[in-house]
Protein backbone atom coordinates (compact mmCIF):
# COMPACT_ATOMS: atom_id res chain seq x y z
CA UNK A 1 0.00 0.00 0.00
CA UNK A 2 1.22 3.59 -1.16
CA UNK A 3 2.28 5.77 2.29
CA UNK A 4 1.80 9.45 1.87
CA UNK A 5 3.77 10.93 4.50
CA UNK A 6 2.65 14.97 6.02
CA UNK A 7 5.06 16.90 4.00
CA UNK A 8 3.66 14.91 0.67
CA UNK A 9 0.05 16.06 1.71
CA UNK A 10 1.46 19.48 2.39
CA UNK A 11 2.80 19.34 -1.28
CA UNK A 12 -0.80 19.17 -2.60
CA UNK A 13 -2.29 21.86 -0.56
CA UNK A 14 0.65 24.50 -1.04
CA UNK A 15 0.77 23.38 -5.11
CA UNK A 16 -1.45 26.13 -5.82
CA UNK A 17 1.36 28.67 -5.13
CA UNK A 18 -0.30 30.02 -2.03
CA UNK A 19 0.95 30.48 1.24
CA UNK A 20 -1.19 32.27 4.27
CA UNK A 21 0.40 31.74 7.24
CA UNK A 22 0.19 35.04 9.21
CA UNK A 23 -3.96 34.26 10.60
CA UNK A 24 -6.79 32.50 10.43
CA UNK A 25 -9.51 33.62 8.45
CA UNK A 26 -12.77 31.74 8.61
CA UNK A 27 -11.75 28.61 10.55
CA UNK A 28 -13.17 25.43 10.18
CA UNK A 29 -13.17 24.02 14.13
CA UNK A 30 -14.70 25.64 16.96
CA UNK A 31 -13.54 26.15 20.56
CA UNK A 32 -12.70 23.34 23.21
CA UNK A 33 -15.84 24.37 25.48
CA UNK A 34 -18.05 24.51 23.03
CA UNK A 35 -17.27 20.79 21.62
CA UNK A 36 -17.70 19.94 25.83
CA UNK A 37 -20.66 21.86 26.26
CA UNK A 38 -22.23 19.42 23.21
CA UNK A 39 -21.35 16.23 25.31
CA UNK A 40 -23.26 17.59 28.54
CA UNK A 41 -26.55 18.35 26.37
CA UNK A 42 -26.39 14.54 26.44
CA UNK A 43 -26.32 13.82 29.82
CA UNK A 44 -29.52 13.72 31.96
CA UNK A 45 -30.21 16.86 34.70
CA UNK A 46 -27.22 18.44 33.70
CA UNK A 47 -25.83 21.86 33.59
CA UNK A 48 -22.72 23.02 32.07
CA UNK A 49 -20.94 25.97 33.35
CA UNK A 50 -18.46 28.06 31.66
CA UNK A 51 -15.81 29.56 33.63
CA UNK A 52 -15.00 32.32 31.76
CA UNK A 53 -16.29 35.38 30.95
CA UNK A 54 -19.78 36.20 29.78
CA UNK A 55 -19.02 36.75 26.36
CA UNK A 56 -17.86 32.57 25.88
CA UNK A 57 -20.97 31.43 27.40
CA UNK A 58 -23.31 33.41 25.14
CA UNK A 59 -21.01 32.35 22.15
CA UNK A 60 -21.69 28.79 22.73
CA UNK A 61 -25.76 28.87 23.35
CA UNK A 62 -26.01 31.81 20.41
CA UNK A 63 -24.52 28.75 18.12
CA UNK A 64 -25.98 25.92 19.64
CA UNK A 65 -29.50 27.67 19.51
CA UNK A 66 -29.67 28.73 16.02
CA UNK A 67 -28.29 25.36 15.13
CA UNK A 68 -30.58 22.87 16.86
CA UNK A 69 -33.19 25.83 17.45
CA UNK A 70 -33.94 24.52 21.15
CA UNK A 71 -33.79 26.59 24.29
CA UNK A 72 -29.95 26.05 25.68
CA UNK A 73 -29.16 26.84 29.21
CA UNK A 74 -25.00 27.03 29.28
CA UNK A 75 -23.99 28.95 32.97
CA UNK A 76 -21.29 31.43 33.37
CA UNK A 77 -19.12 32.16 36.33
CA UNK A 78 -19.18 36.14 34.19
CA UNK A 79 -15.35 36.90 34.83
CA UNK A 80 -14.78 40.58 34.86
CA UNK A 81 -11.43 42.78 34.41
CA UNK A 82 -11.05 42.74 38.63
CA UNK A 83 -11.57 38.94 38.99
CA UNK A 84 -9.24 38.34 35.97
CA UNK A 85 -6.05 39.90 37.61
CA UNK A 86 -7.20 38.58 41.33
CA UNK A 87 -8.74 35.14 40.15
CA UNK A 88 -11.56 33.73 39.31
CA UNK A 89 -12.08 31.91 42.80
CA UNK A 90 -14.84 34.10 43.95
CA UNK A 91 -16.95 34.17 40.70
CA UNK A 92 -16.71 30.20 40.57
CA UNK A 93 -17.98 29.31 44.29
CA UNK A 94 -20.61 31.65 43.73
CA UNK A 95 -21.73 29.70 40.79
CA UNK A 96 -21.61 26.68 42.29
CA UNK A 97 -23.79 27.73 45.28
CA UNK A 98 -26.31 29.23 42.56
CA UNK A 99 -26.75 26.45 40.85
CA UNK A 100 -26.88 23.95 43.24
CA UNK A 101 -29.31 25.39 45.23
CA UNK A 102 -31.97 27.24 42.31
CA UNK A 103 -31.68 24.89 39.44
CA UNK A 104 -30.69 21.24 41.53
CA UNK A 105 -28.68 19.77 38.83
CA UNK A 106 -27.43 15.73 39.05
CA UNK A 107 -24.07 17.35 37.98
CA UNK A 108 -22.38 20.14 37.06
CA UNK A 109 -19.74 20.19 34.32
CA UNK A 110 -17.25 22.89 34.84
CA UNK A 111 -15.45 24.19 31.70
CA UNK A 112 -12.02 26.28 31.59
CA UNK A 113 -11.58 28.94 29.10
CA UNK A 114 -9.04 30.09 27.58
CA UNK A 115 -9.48 33.29 30.36
CA UNK A 116 -8.83 30.71 33.06
CA UNK A 117 -6.32 28.43 32.14
CA UNK A 118 -4.44 31.28 31.20
CA UNK A 119 -4.73 33.00 34.36
CA UNK A 120 -4.09 29.66 36.03
CA UNK A 121 -7.02 28.72 37.90
CA UNK A 122 -7.34 25.38 39.88
CA UNK A 123 -10.57 24.70 39.08
CA UNK A 124 -10.28 21.42 40.97
CA UNK A 125 -8.76 23.07 44.06
CA UNK A 126 -11.90 25.68 43.67
CA UNK A 127 -14.47 22.70 43.08
CA UNK A 128 -12.69 20.77 46.61
CA UNK A 129 -12.84 23.92 48.88
CA UNK A 130 -16.53 24.67 47.93
CA UNK A 131 -17.63 20.86 48.53
CA UNK A 132 -15.38 20.86 52.10
CA UNK A 133 -17.31 23.87 52.37
CA UNK A 134 -20.79 22.17 52.31
CA UNK A 135 -20.11 18.60 53.80
CA UNK A 136 -23.61 17.25 54.56
CA UNK A 137 -25.53 19.24 52.38
CA UNK A 138 -27.39 17.61 48.91
CA UNK A 139 -24.91 18.54 46.24
CA UNK A 140 -24.77 17.82 42.63
CA UNK A 141 -21.71 16.38 41.41
CA UNK A 142 -19.17 18.56 40.07
CA UNK A 143 -17.04 17.50 37.19
CA UNK A 144 -13.95 19.67 36.31
CA UNK A 145 -13.74 19.52 31.80
CA UNK A 146 -10.47 21.59 31.03
CA UNK A 147 -10.40 23.19 27.79
CA UNK A 148 -8.48 25.81 27.18
CA UNK A 149 -9.23 26.70 23.64
CA UNK A 150 -5.96 27.60 22.33
CA UNK A 151 -4.91 24.42 22.46
CA UNK A 152 -7.91 22.07 20.26
CA UNK A 153 -10.98 22.38 18.93
CA UNK A 154 -14.20 21.39 19.85
CA UNK A 155 -13.27 18.10 19.05
CA UNK A 156 -10.87 18.13 21.83
CA UNK A 157 -13.56 19.86 23.70
CA UNK A 158 -16.16 16.95 23.49
CA UNK A 159 -13.41 14.24 23.96
CA UNK A 160 -12.36 15.97 27.33
CA UNK A 161 -15.52 16.01 28.52
CA UNK A 162 -16.15 12.42 27.97
CA UNK A 163 -13.41 11.10 29.60
CA UNK A 164 -13.90 13.52 32.49
CA UNK A 165 -17.07 12.25 32.97
CA UNK A 166 -16.00 8.21 32.57
CA UNK A 167 -13.18 9.32 35.01
CA UNK A 168 -15.23 10.77 37.25
CA UNK A 169 -18.16 8.18 37.19
CA UNK A 170 -17.13 5.12 35.85
CA UNK A 171 -16.86 1.95 38.90
CA UNK A 172 -16.21 -1.67 38.46
CA UNK A 173 -18.96 -3.98 39.58
CA UNK A 174 -21.38 -6.79 38.13
CA UNK A 175 -20.29 -7.39 34.05
CA UNK A 176 -23.76 -5.78 32.20
CA UNK A 177 -23.32 -7.27 28.59
CA UNK A 178 -23.58 -3.78 27.21
CA UNK A 179 -21.30 -2.13 24.74
CA UNK A 180 -20.20 1.66 25.52
CA UNK A 181 -20.49 4.45 22.46
CA UNK A 182 -18.93 7.10 22.32
CA UNK A 183 -20.58 9.25 19.39
CA UNK A 184 -18.71 12.95 18.78
CA UNK A 185 -21.10 15.83 17.72
CA UNK A 186 -23.71 14.15 15.56
CA UNK A 187 -27.18 14.99 14.92
CA UNK A 188 -30.11 13.70 17.39
CA UNK A 189 -31.23 11.83 14.65
CA UNK A 190 -27.84 10.14 13.58
CA UNK A 191 -28.09 9.48 17.68
CA UNK A 192 -31.45 7.49 16.70
CA UNK A 193 -30.00 5.64 14.28
CA UNK A 194 -27.01 4.29 16.55
CA UNK A 195 -29.78 3.51 18.79
CA UNK A 196 -31.77 1.67 15.75
CA UNK A 197 -29.11 -0.28 15.00
CA UNK A 198 -28.74 -1.59 18.30
CA UNK A 199 -31.95 -2.54 18.74
CA UNK A 200 -32.03 -4.64 15.21
CA UNK A 201 -29.04 -6.08 16.89
CA UNK A 202 -30.72 -6.89 20.44
CA UNK A 203 -27.57 -5.03 22.24
CA UNK A 204 -28.19 -2.76 24.97
CA UNK A 205 -25.82 0.57 24.34
CA UNK A 206 -24.74 3.08 26.98
CA UNK A 207 -24.37 6.11 24.76
CA UNK A 208 -21.99 8.78 25.69
CA UNK A 209 -23.62 10.99 25.34
CA UNK A 210 -27.21 10.67 24.36
CA UNK A 211 -28.67 14.15 23.11
CA UNK A 212 -31.66 12.68 20.91
CA UNK A 213 -34.13 13.61 22.93
CA UNK A 214 -33.18 16.84 24.49
CA UNK A 215 -32.00 18.14 21.30
CA UNK A 216 -34.43 17.49 19.53
CA UNK A 217 -37.19 17.90 21.54
CA UNK A 218 -41.27 18.88 21.80
CA UNK A 219 -42.73 22.31 22.07
CA UNK A 220 -43.03 23.04 26.03
CA UNK A 221 -43.96 26.20 27.28
CA UNK A 222 -41.34 26.01 30.51
CA UNK A 223 -38.67 27.22 27.84
CA UNK A 224 -35.87 27.16 29.60
CA UNK A 225 -35.24 24.05 32.44
CA UNK A 226 -32.86 20.86 32.65
CA UNK A 227 -32.81 17.91 30.29
CA UNK A 228 -34.86 15.42 31.14
CA UNK A 229 -33.70 12.90 28.86
CA UNK A 230 -29.55 11.37 27.96
CA UNK A 231 -27.43 9.19 29.73
CA UNK A 232 -27.87 9.21 33.72
CA UNK A 233 -25.14 9.22 35.76
CA UNK A 234 -25.93 5.37 36.46
CA UNK A 235 -25.09 4.76 33.15
CA UNK A 236 -21.96 6.64 33.84
CA UNK A 237 -21.20 4.61 36.35
CA UNK A 238 -21.38 1.19 34.57
CA UNK A 239 -19.25 2.17 31.65
CA UNK A 240 -17.00 -0.11 33.54
CA UNK A 241 -18.48 -3.08 33.41
CA UNK A 242 -19.74 -3.00 29.85
CA UNK A 243 -18.18 -5.40 27.30
CA UNK A 244 -16.88 -2.89 24.75
CA UNK A 245 -16.26 0.47 24.27
CA UNK A 246 -16.70 1.37 20.41
CA UNK A 247 -15.66 5.00 19.98
CA UNK A 248 -17.76 5.82 16.06
CA UNK A 249 -15.27 9.02 15.80
CA UNK A 250 -11.58 8.68 16.59
CA UNK A 251 -10.75 11.98 17.63
CA UNK A 252 -13.07 10.60 20.87
CA UNK A 253 -11.81 8.17 22.26
CA UNK A 254 -9.57 9.04 25.16
CA UNK A 255 -12.48 7.47 27.82
CA UNK A 256 -12.58 3.98 25.89
CA UNK A 257 -9.01 4.17 26.11
CA UNK A 258 -9.17 5.03 29.88
CA UNK A 259 -11.66 2.33 30.34
CA UNK A 260 -9.39 -0.02 28.48
CA UNK A 261 -6.28 0.56 30.67
CA UNK A 262 -8.10 0.76 34.45
CA UNK A 263 -10.92 -1.81 34.01
CA UNK A 264 -9.89 -4.05 30.59
CA UNK A 265 -12.68 -2.93 28.67
CA UNK A 266 -11.79 -3.48 25.06
CA UNK A 267 -11.80 -0.37 23.14
CA UNK A 268 -12.41 -0.32 19.75
CA UNK A 269 -11.73 3.08 17.44
CA UNK A 270 -13.16 2.91 14.09
CA UNK A 271 -14.04 5.64 11.25
CA UNK A 272 -17.94 6.82 11.67
CA UNK A 273 -20.13 4.16 10.09
CA UNK A 274 -21.12 6.17 7.02
CA UNK A 275 -21.39 4.39 3.89
CA UNK A 276 -21.52 0.78 3.01
CA UNK A 277 -17.79 0.00 4.36
CA UNK A 278 -17.25 1.89 7.31
CA UNK A 279 -21.15 0.71 8.65
CA UNK A 280 -20.20 -3.02 8.08
CA UNK A 281 -17.10 -2.14 10.07
CA UNK A 282 -18.87 -1.09 13.23
CA UNK A 283 -22.04 -4.06 12.59
CA UNK A 284 -19.23 -6.40 12.36
CA UNK A 285 -17.24 -4.90 15.55
CA UNK A 286 -20.42 -4.82 17.69
CA UNK A 287 -21.33 -8.87 16.70
CA UNK A 288 -17.94 -9.80 17.19
CA UNK A 289 -17.64 -7.89 20.39
CA UNK A 290 -21.29 -10.07 21.58
CA UNK A 291 -20.93 -12.93 19.62
CA UNK A 292 -23.42 -12.20 17.26
CA UNK A 293 -25.02 -12.98 14.05
CA UNK A 294 -25.86 -10.16 11.65
CA UNK A 295 -29.68 -9.83 11.67
CA UNK A 296 -31.14 -10.21 8.65
CA UNK A 297 -32.67 -6.76 9.02
CA UNK A 298 -29.57 -5.56 8.64
CA UNK A 299 -28.51 -7.12 5.83
CA UNK A 300 -31.70 -6.37 4.32
CA UNK A 301 -30.83 -2.50 5.17
CA UNK A 302 -27.56 -3.12 3.35
CA UNK A 303 -28.88 -3.98 -0.07
CA UNK A 304 -31.08 -1.03 0.22
CA UNK A 305 -28.44 0.93 -0.02
CA UNK A 306 -27.22 -0.99 -2.80
CA UNK A 307 -30.09 -0.37 -4.29
CA UNK A 308 -29.72 3.31 -4.05
CA UNK A 309 -26.51 3.73 -4.76
CA UNK A 310 -27.08 2.24 -7.73
CA UNK A 311 -30.10 4.33 -8.97
CA UNK A 312 -28.68 7.22 -8.11
CA UNK A 313 -25.45 5.85 -9.95
CA UNK A 314 -25.71 7.63 -13.26
CA UNK A 315 -26.36 11.27 -11.58
CA UNK A 316 -23.18 10.79 -9.14
CA UNK A 317 -20.93 9.26 -11.63
CA UNK A 318 -17.49 11.21 -11.30
CA UNK A 319 -19.12 14.16 -9.95
CA UNK A 320 -16.20 16.38 -8.35
CA UNK A 321 -16.98 17.20 -4.38
CA UNK A 322 -15.23 19.36 -2.14
CA UNK A 323 -15.79 18.56 1.93
CA UNK A 324 -14.62 20.66 4.77
CA UNK A 325 -15.23 20.26 8.94
CA UNK A 326 -14.31 17.89 11.56
CA UNK A 327 -11.77 15.40 10.45
CA UNK A 328 -13.88 12.24 11.38
CA UNK A 329 -16.61 13.25 9.39
CA UNK A 330 -14.68 14.63 6.42
CA UNK A 331 -13.09 11.41 6.01
CA UNK A 332 -16.03 9.23 6.54
CA UNK A 333 -18.29 11.10 3.75
CA UNK A 334 -14.98 11.66 1.16
CA UNK A 335 -14.94 7.51 1.34
CA UNK A 336 -19.15 7.50 1.22
CA UNK A 337 -18.67 9.75 -2.00
CA UNK A 338 -16.06 7.72 -3.52
CA UNK A 339 -18.33 4.84 -2.89
CA UNK A 340 -21.45 6.67 -4.64
CA UNK A 341 -19.18 6.81 -7.62
CA UNK A 342 -18.14 10.65 -6.85
CA UNK A 343 -14.72 12.03 -6.79
CA UNK A 344 -13.69 13.59 -3.86
CA UNK A 345 -11.78 16.22 -4.95
CA UNK A 346 -10.66 18.76 -2.21
CA UNK A 347 -10.89 17.59 1.40
CA UNK A 348 -10.61 20.66 4.08
CA UNK A 349 -9.90 20.22 7.60
CA UNK A 350 -9.15 22.41 10.53
CA UNK A 351 -6.99 20.11 12.42
CA UNK A 352 -3.95 18.53 11.98
CA UNK A 353 -4.41 14.84 12.79
CA UNK A 354 -2.04 11.28 12.04
CA UNK A 355 -5.04 9.74 12.57
CA UNK A 356 -6.64 11.55 9.30
CA UNK A 357 -3.63 10.91 7.44
CA UNK A 358 -3.67 7.14 7.96
CA UNK A 359 -7.49 7.17 7.11
CA UNK A 360 -6.47 9.22 4.20
CA UNK A 361 -3.92 7.05 2.78
CA UNK A 362 -6.43 4.26 2.65
CA UNK A 363 -8.71 5.82 0.93
CA UNK A 364 -6.17 7.20 -1.55
CA UNK A 365 -5.03 3.78 -2.29
CA UNK A 366 -8.57 2.75 -2.58
CA UNK A 367 -9.57 5.65 -5.47
CA UNK A 368 -6.54 5.71 -7.33
CA UNK A 369 -6.00 8.99 -7.15
CA UNK A 370 -5.05 11.95 -4.69
CA UNK A 371 -7.34 14.58 -3.86
CA UNK A 372 -6.10 18.01 -3.02
CA UNK A 373 -5.97 17.91 1.49
CA UNK A 374 -6.21 20.94 2.65
CA UNK A 375 -4.88 20.09 6.68
CA UNK A 376 -5.29 22.57 9.02
CA UNK A 377 -6.47 25.30 6.64
CA UNK A 378 -9.33 27.49 6.71
CA UNK A 379 -12.65 28.59 4.57
CA UNK A 380 -10.12 31.24 2.93
CA UNK A 381 -7.87 28.54 1.84
CA UNK A 382 -10.37 26.57 0.99
CA UNK A 383 -11.84 29.32 -0.94
CA UNK A 384 -8.39 29.62 -2.85
CA UNK A 385 -8.14 26.41 -4.10
CA UNK A 386 -11.06 26.10 -5.14
CA UNK A 387 -10.97 29.15 -7.69
CA UNK A 388 -8.38 27.18 -9.82
CA UNK A 389 -9.72 23.66 -9.12
CA UNK A 390 -13.78 23.79 -9.68
CA UNK A 391 -16.00 20.96 -8.07
CA UNK A 392 -19.47 20.22 -9.31
CA UNK A 393 -20.79 20.32 -5.20
CA UNK A 394 -19.84 21.56 -2.06
CA UNK A 395 -20.60 19.72 1.54
CA UNK A 396 -20.05 20.83 4.83
CA UNK A 397 -21.64 23.87 7.26
CA UNK A 398 -23.66 26.74 6.34
CA UNK A 399 -19.90 28.94 6.53
CA UNK A 400 -20.12 27.58 2.61
CA UNK A 401 -22.90 29.12 1.96
CA UNK A 402 -21.01 32.22 0.24
CA UNK A 403 -18.38 29.94 -1.12
CA UNK A 404 -20.95 27.76 -2.88
CA UNK A 405 -22.30 31.12 -4.41
CA UNK A 406 -19.41 32.82 -5.37
CA UNK A 407 -18.69 29.35 -7.72
CA UNK A 408 -22.27 29.00 -8.23
CA UNK A 409 -22.27 25.10 -6.77
CA UNK A 410 -25.24 23.74 -4.67
CA UNK A 411 -23.69 23.08 -0.88
CA UNK A 412 -24.80 19.91 0.77
CA UNK A 413 -25.12 21.30 4.43
CA UNK A 414 -23.67 18.85 7.11
CA UNK A 415 -22.11 19.48 10.24
CA UNK A 416 -21.86 22.15 12.53
CA UNK A 417 -23.08 25.14 12.72
CA UNK A 418 -26.07 25.21 10.22
CA UNK A 419 -27.85 28.11 11.14
CA UNK A 420 -29.76 28.70 7.78
CA UNK A 421 -32.35 26.03 7.32
CA UNK A 422 -34.14 24.60 9.52
CA UNK A 423 -34.36 20.52 10.27
CA UNK A 424 -30.80 20.36 11.40
CA UNK A 425 -31.39 17.67 13.93
CA UNK A 426 -33.19 15.56 11.55
CA UNK A 427 -30.24 15.53 9.22
CA UNK A 428 -28.94 11.79 9.10
CA UNK A 429 -26.20 10.46 7.70
CA UNK A 430 -25.17 7.30 9.97
CA UNK A 431 -25.60 3.59 9.10
CA UNK A 432 -26.80 2.20 5.96
CA UNK A 433 -30.75 3.61 6.43
CA UNK A 434 -29.12 7.46 7.17
CA UNK A 435 -26.65 6.38 4.18
CA UNK A 436 -29.60 6.15 2.36
CA UNK A 437 -31.25 9.12 3.06
CA UNK A 438 -28.14 10.64 2.82
CA UNK A 439 -27.77 9.74 -1.27
CA UNK A 440 -31.39 10.45 -1.93
CA UNK A 441 -31.08 14.17 -0.44
CA UNK A 442 -27.89 14.67 -2.42
CA UNK A 443 -28.83 12.87 -6.00
CA UNK A 444 -32.22 15.13 -5.63
CA UNK A 445 -30.23 18.11 -5.21
CA UNK A 446 -27.74 17.56 -8.16
CA UNK A 447 -31.12 16.80 -9.78
CA UNK A 448 -32.73 20.33 -9.09
CA UNK A 449 -29.30 21.96 -9.91
CA UNK A 450 -27.91 20.33 -12.81
CA UNK A 451 -30.76 18.83 -14.84
CA UNK A 452 -34.35 20.54 -16.01
CA UNK A 453 -37.99 19.44 -15.90
CA UNK A 454 -37.38 16.90 -18.49
CA UNK A 455 -34.88 15.22 -17.01
CA UNK A 456 -32.00 16.38 -19.10
CA UNK A 457 -28.89 18.00 -18.02
CA UNK A 458 -28.71 22.04 -18.15
CA UNK A 459 -26.07 22.78 -20.46
CA UNK A 460 -24.71 25.94 -18.79
CA UNK A 461 -24.50 24.41 -15.87
CA UNK A 462 -23.09 21.12 -16.99
CA UNK A 463 -20.25 19.99 -14.60
CA UNK A 464 -16.63 19.31 -14.80
CA UNK A 465 -16.84 15.76 -16.12
CA UNK A 466 -14.04 15.12 -18.16
CA UNK A 467 -13.06 11.60 -18.70
CA UNK A 468 -9.79 12.93 -19.88
CA UNK A 469 -9.11 15.45 -16.62
CA UNK A 470 -10.06 12.29 -14.65
CA UNK A 471 -7.69 10.06 -16.21
CA UNK A 472 -5.00 12.70 -14.96
CA UNK A 473 -5.93 11.58 -11.81
CA UNK A 474 -6.14 8.20 -12.03
CA UNK A 475 -3.14 6.39 -10.43
CA UNK A 476 -1.12 9.80 -9.91
CA UNK A 477 -0.50 9.24 -6.55
CA UNK A 478 1.67 5.64 -7.92
CA UNK A 479 3.38 7.85 -10.41
CA UNK A 480 4.92 9.66 -8.11
S1 LIG B 1 -12.12 30.78 22.08
FE1 LIG B 1 -11.68 31.07 24.28
S2 LIG B 1 -12.34 33.18 24.71
FE2 LIG B 1 -13.30 32.56 22.75
S3 LIG B 1 -15.33 31.74 23.31
FE3 LIG B 1 -13.90 30.02 23.24
S4 LIG B 1 -13.19 29.79 25.34
FE4 LIG B 1 -14.09 31.82 25.18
Amino acid sequence: MTKFKRNEIEECSTSEGFNKEFAVVNPTKMCQPMGAVQAMMGVKNAMPLIHGSQGCATYMRFQLIRHYREPIEVASTSLNEKTVIYGGEPNLLKALKNISEKQNPDIIGVMSSCLTETIGDDVDGIIKKFEDANIGKNLPAMVSIPTPSYAGSHVEGYDKAILSLIKYFARESVPNNKVNIILGNLSPSNLVEIKNIMKDLNVEPILLTDTSENLDAPLNEKALKLHEFGTSLDELRDTANSKATISITKHNDSGAKYLEKKFSIRSISKSMPIGIRNTDIFIKNVCKVMDLDIPKKIIRDRGRLADVLVDAHAYNYRRKVAIFGDVDMVIAIARFTYEMGMMPKVLCVGAESPRFREDLNELINDMGYKPIILENKDLFDFEKVLESNPVDILIGNAYGASIANKFNIPLFRIGFPIFDRIGTQRIKFIGYTGGIEFVDAITNMILDFYYDDEGYKVEDKELSFDPQSFDEYLFESSAK
